[in-house]
């Protein structure tokens, strides 16, 4: 197996040398976890690793364990085609949620992502804030958004739905508008797909996300997927990876994690959440209301009529000077400040509903 194109850099191996005072150490990289055991790439192959005693024993929360995308030192254990992992190196960029519950345990779902498409149908409304929140939650884990506006053949007014969605990206973060029926528009997800790259899907279920994946295999996903391996009794199992080598040397990422993650965003959506500021909103006097001080404001209204708390407010208005933000710069900088707002954001919504 070949690290370099499963991602390996020049970064990672620092990382790693600066780490190995023990010479029997290899690289890898977790291409599946299942109950804590990791299949784990490396240039002996793919070997089946636990934690060590002393990784388990120093890891407090979730997140110190290794998840699909990790690079991770292990030590391989003689012939039997099993390692000990006993690192995980520093990740670049990591999707997480938040598991229910009563401690708000992070669950990572995938590490070390490059670049994550954010696919979007074209046939159903299409809708811009959803995108926001797609690249928020892109901009919070690191990793390089471009946004996939997939079903292009389903679409009457591509050009007017282009400048929409170009309008809230502002020339930051690419606009792709792909069939997946007439192949139009893969010339241009190419470059992303570099050797050595790695690459998410995130998009609401229905959009076509499997469907890209098939057509960037060039082949049926499964037939690539199942790697047929021979277990320990000598038997062909049929296995599957979460970590998928693309025919051109790309790595794509693709975890059930990942696929929850639009859950996740779609019940604690913030259209959800403010729903009844927006529907408030509507019966203002002025359209263009910002419910400050403006006669006739629905929303102050129903603050002094006591039906809406004042802290809802609060975080909604922040929440739109954060769109807005972002809406007009989509530097770095920005990004970063973006980030740090949003984190309170969310914090804010999580201690209202836990009311
Ligand atoms: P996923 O849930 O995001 O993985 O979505 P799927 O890949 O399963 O696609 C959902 C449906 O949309 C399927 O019926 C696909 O055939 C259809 N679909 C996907 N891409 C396209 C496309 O580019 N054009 C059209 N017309 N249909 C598509
Ligand atoms: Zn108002």
């Amino acid at each position: 197996m070949n690290l370099v194109t499963m991602g390996l850099t020049e970064k990672i191996k620092n990382d790693f040398y600066t780490l190995n005072t023990n010479e029997e150490m290899i690289l890898g990289r977790v291409a599946l976890e299942h109950k804590r055991m990791y299949r784990v790439w490396t240039e002996q192959g793919e070997l089946l690793c636990e934690v060590s005693g002393r990784f388990s024993f120093n890891a407090l929360n979730r997140e110190d364990f290794p998840a699909v995308g990790d690079w991770v030192a292990l030590k391989p254990r003689s012939n039997e085609g099993k390692g000990t992992i006993l690192a995980i190196l520093p990740r670049k960029s990591k999707f997480s949620r938040k598991s229910a519950g009563l401690t708000a345990e992070e669950q990572i779902v995938a590490t070390n992502v490059d670049t994550v498409f954010l696919v979007n149908s074209l046939n159903e409304d299409l809708n811009l804030r959803r995108i926001e929140r797609y690249l928020l939650l892109a901009w919070e884990s690191g990793a390089n958004p471009v946004i996939i506006l997939s079903k292009a053949d389903l679409c009457h007014d591509l050009e007017l739905k282009l400048i929409e969605v170009e309008a809230i990206s502002l020339g930051g973060v690419p606009v792709i508008a792909v069939s997946a029926e007439t192949m139009s528009g893969f010339e241009k997800i190419e470059p992303f797909l570099q050797p050595g790259e790695t690459i998410a899907l995130l998009g609401s279920s229905g959009v076509g996300k499997s469907t890209l994946t098939n057509r960037l295999l060039g082949r049926e996903k499964q037939v690539v997927q199942d790697i047929r391996l021979t277990d320990d009794k000598g038997r062909h199992t049929t296995t599957h990876r979460e970590l998928i080598l693309l025919p051109n040397g790309c790595v794509l990422i693709d975890t059930p994690g990942m696929r929850e993650l639009q859950l996740w965003e779609s019940t604690d959506g913030l259209t959800e959440t403010f729903s009844e500021i927006e529907q408030l909103s509507s019966t203002c006097r002025y359209r263009d209301c910002q419910h400050k001080n403006e006669p006739g404001c629905a929303v102050v209204k129903a603050i002094q009529d006591g039906l809406l708390l004042v802290e809802r407010l609060t975080s909604y208005n922040k929440l739109q000077k954060e769109l807005a933000f972002i809406e007009r710069k989509a530097d770095k900088r920005a990004q970063a400040e973006v980030k740090k707002q949003w984190k309170s954001i969310n914090k804010q919504i999580k201690q209202r509903k836990n009311y």
